[in-house]
C-alpha cells in the first residue's frame, strides 16, 4: 500500500505559479505541499524568462564590446560560449535552491516526483523512495506548457526547441528560426549578435504577430540592419534528402535552406496530458483548463492556475493567480484582472504592452486620445543611443474621462518601464495623475510624462 497523506492545500506544479501559489497559502497558515516532477522554478526560472534574459545579457555585453566604435570604444572581444552558459546555469541553479529554501522556511512539504490524479482530489506520485498517495481539500494545478514541435519538424538532433537553444555550447553558423513570435525573436537576435547567421521563417506576413505594426517597426529595422534573413507570409515544407529545410515563400519560391540548428518556436501548449486531468471532470476551454475570474474550474476546490489556463502565458500572471487563489482559499475576496498585466518582448529594442492598444481601444468601442513621445526627444535615450531607432512611449486614454486604458513603448532599454506602466493600469491612472507625477531626470521614464501631455495636447519637448 502507498504511503498516504492528507493536506488543506495541494500544489500541483513547482514553477513560478505553483511555488508563488504555495508560498502564500503557507503565509495564510495553510496545511500545504506542492509537488514538482523535474526542478522546482519550472519553466520561467530554468529554461524560459531568466535564462533567456542572461543569454540577451551576454549577448548585449558582446555586441556592445565589438561595435562601440561611435562612442570612440574599440575592442575585439572573444567568445567562450561553454563559459557563457555556465554563467547562465549558475543563475539557474542559484534561483532553483532560493525556491527550496523559500519553501522550507514556509515549512512547505515538495514531494518530488509526478503526479497523476485518480480523482479531483487524489493523486499519486512515485517518488524516489516509493509511490505516495495524497489527497487534500483543496487542488491548485499549475503544470504549465510546453513547447510545440511542427509536424514535419520533431524535435530532435538539429531541431531544437527554446529549452535547447539556451543550453547551446558551440555557436552555429546558421540558425533557422521557425516562428517570429517573442520567444523566436528575443533568441534569434541573441544569437546573432553573438555572430551566428540568422534566418527567419513566419506565417505572418509579419513579425511579432500579436503587436501593433507601429511597435514591431524599430525590431524590423535592427533585423533588417543587422542582415538576419526574413522570409514572411511563409510555409515550412519539411526537410529534404539532405535535411535542408525547405521553405515556401509568400511569392511561391520554393528555398532549401541549409542550417546546422533549426529552432522551433511556434508557440506553447498547456500541458494537459499524462495528469490524469480526465480522472477529474473539469471542463476544458479549447486546450486550456477552463477557470473562471477567481480560477475555479468546473470542480469544487479545484483551481487551475498559469499557463494551464490560458493567455497570456506569463510568469507574473501565473505569480499573481497563484497568491490570488491562495488568498481566496484563505477566505479573502479576490478576482483576476487582466487589465493590468503587462507583456515585454526582450528584443533589440525592447517592446512593452500594457492595457490596450489604440485599435483595441477603438475595437472595444471606446473614443480615445493618444499621446506618443518619440525617444529621439529624450536626453537620457539619447546618452543610452536609444534615440535613434525609431522608438517611442505611447500612452491610450478615454477622451470622456481620460483613464488610462492602455500604454506601449519600443525602444532600448524601455522594459524597466513596465512597471509604472502597469502600475498606472492597475491604479485606474487618468491622464493628469501621470502628466502630474514628477518623472525624474534625466531617465526614459520622463517619456511617459511627456506623452500624457502630449495626450492632454499640452506637450512641452516635442
Ligand atoms: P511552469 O513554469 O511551466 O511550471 C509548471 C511546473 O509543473 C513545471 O516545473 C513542471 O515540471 C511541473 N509539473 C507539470 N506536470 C506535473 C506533474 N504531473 N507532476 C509534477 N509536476 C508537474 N514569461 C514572462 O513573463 N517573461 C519572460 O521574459 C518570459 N520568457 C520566456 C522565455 C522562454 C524561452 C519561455 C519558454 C517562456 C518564457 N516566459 C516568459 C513564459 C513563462 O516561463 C511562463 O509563463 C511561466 O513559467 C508559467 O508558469 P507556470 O507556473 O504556469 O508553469
Amino acid at each position: 500500500m502507498p504511503e498516504t497523506r492528507h493536506h488543506k492545500v495541494l500544489v500541483l506544479g513547482g514553477g513560478v505559479g505553483g511555488y508563488v501559489a504555495a508560498l502564500r497559502a503557507a503565509q495564510l497558515g495553510l496545511d500545504t505541499v506542492l509537488i514538482e516532477g523535474s526542478r522546482l522554478g519550472g519553466t520561467c526560472l530554468l529554461r524560459g524568462c531568466i535564462p533567456s534574459k542572461a543569454l540577451t545579457h551576454a549577448a548585449d555585453r558582446y555586441a556592445e564590446a565589438a561595435d562601440g566604435s561611435a562612442l570612440g570604444i574599440t575592442a575585439a572581444p572573444k567568445l567562450d560560449l561553454k563559459k557563457t552558459i555556465a554563467w547562465k546555469d549558475g543563475i539557474v541553479d542559484r534561483l532553483n535552491s532560493g525556491v527550496a529554501s523559500l519553501l522550507a522556511r514556509a515549512k512547505v512539504p515538495v514531494v518530488e516526483g509526478w503526479a497523476i490524479f485518480s480523482d479531483a482530489k487524489t493523486c499519486t506520485v512515485e517518488t524516489k523512495a516509493g509511490p505516495i498517495t495524497l489527497t487534500a481539500e483543496h487542488v491548485i494545478l499549475a503544470a504549465g506548457s510546453e513547447a510545440v514541435p511542427l509536424p514535419m519538424l520533431p524535435f530532435g538532433g538539429t531541431i531544437i526547441s527554446s529549452t535547447e537553444a539556451l543550453n547551446i555550447t558551440e555557436l552555429p553558423k546558421h540558425l533557422a528560426v521557425v516562428g517570429a513570435g517573442y520567444i523566436g525573436l528575443e533568441l534569434g537576435i541573441a544569437l546573432r549578435k553573438l555572430g551566428a547567421e540568422v534566418t527567419v521563417i513566419e506565417m505572418a506576413d509579419r513579425i511579432l504577430p500579436r503587436y501593433d505594426a507601429a511597435l514591431t517597426r524599430p525590431v524590423r529595422r535592427w533585423l533588417d540592419r543587422n542582415r538576419v534573413t526574413l522570409h514572411l507570409g511563409a510555409k515550412i515544407t519539411g526537410l529534404d534528402a539532405e535535411a535542408r529545410l525547405g521553405v515556401e515563400t509568400a511569392k511561391g519560391e520554393k528555398l532549401a535552406l541549409t542550417a546546422d540548428k533549426i529552432l522551433v518556436t511556434v508557440g506553447r501548449r498547456p500541458r494537459t496530458e499524462g495528469l490524469g486531468l480526465e480522472a477529474m471532470g473539469l471542463d476544458m476551454a479549447g486546450p486550456f483548463v477552463k477557470v473562471d475570474d477567481q480560477c475555479r474550474t468546473a470542480m469544487r476546490n479545484v483551481w487551475a492556475i498559469g499557463d494551464l489556463v490560458g493567455e497570456p502565458m506569463l510568469a507574473h500572471k501565473a505569480s499573481a493567480q497563484g497568491a490570488m487563489v491562495a488568498e481566496i482559499i484563505a477566505g479573502h475576496r479576490r478576482r483576476f484582472d487582466p487589465a493590468s498585466v503587462a507583456a515585454i518582448c526582450f528584443t533589440d529594442p525592447e517592446i512593452v504592452v500594457a492595457g490596450l492598444s489604440p485599435d483595441e481601444a477603438k475595437a472595444a468601442g471606446e473614443d480615445v486620445v493618444i499621446g506618443q513621445f518619440p525617444l529621439s526627444a529624450s536626453g537620457r535615450a539619447l546618452t543610452l543611443e536609444a534615440g535613434e531607432d525609431g522608438g517611442f512611449v505611447r500612452i491610450v486614454a478615454r477622451k470622456g474621462d481620460q483613464r488610462v486604458l492602455g500604454i506601449q513603448a519600443v525602444g532600448r532599454g524601455v522594459a524597466e518601464l513596465a512597471g509604472e506602466f502597469a502600475h498606472a493600469l492597475a491604479m485606474g491612472a487618468v491622464l493628469e495623475d501621470i502628466a502630474g507625477t514628477i518623472h525624474v531626470h534625466p531617465t526614459l521614464g520622463e517619456s511617459l510624462g511627456e506623452a500624457a501631455l502630449l495626450a492632454l495636447g499640452r506637450g512641452l519637448h516635442i
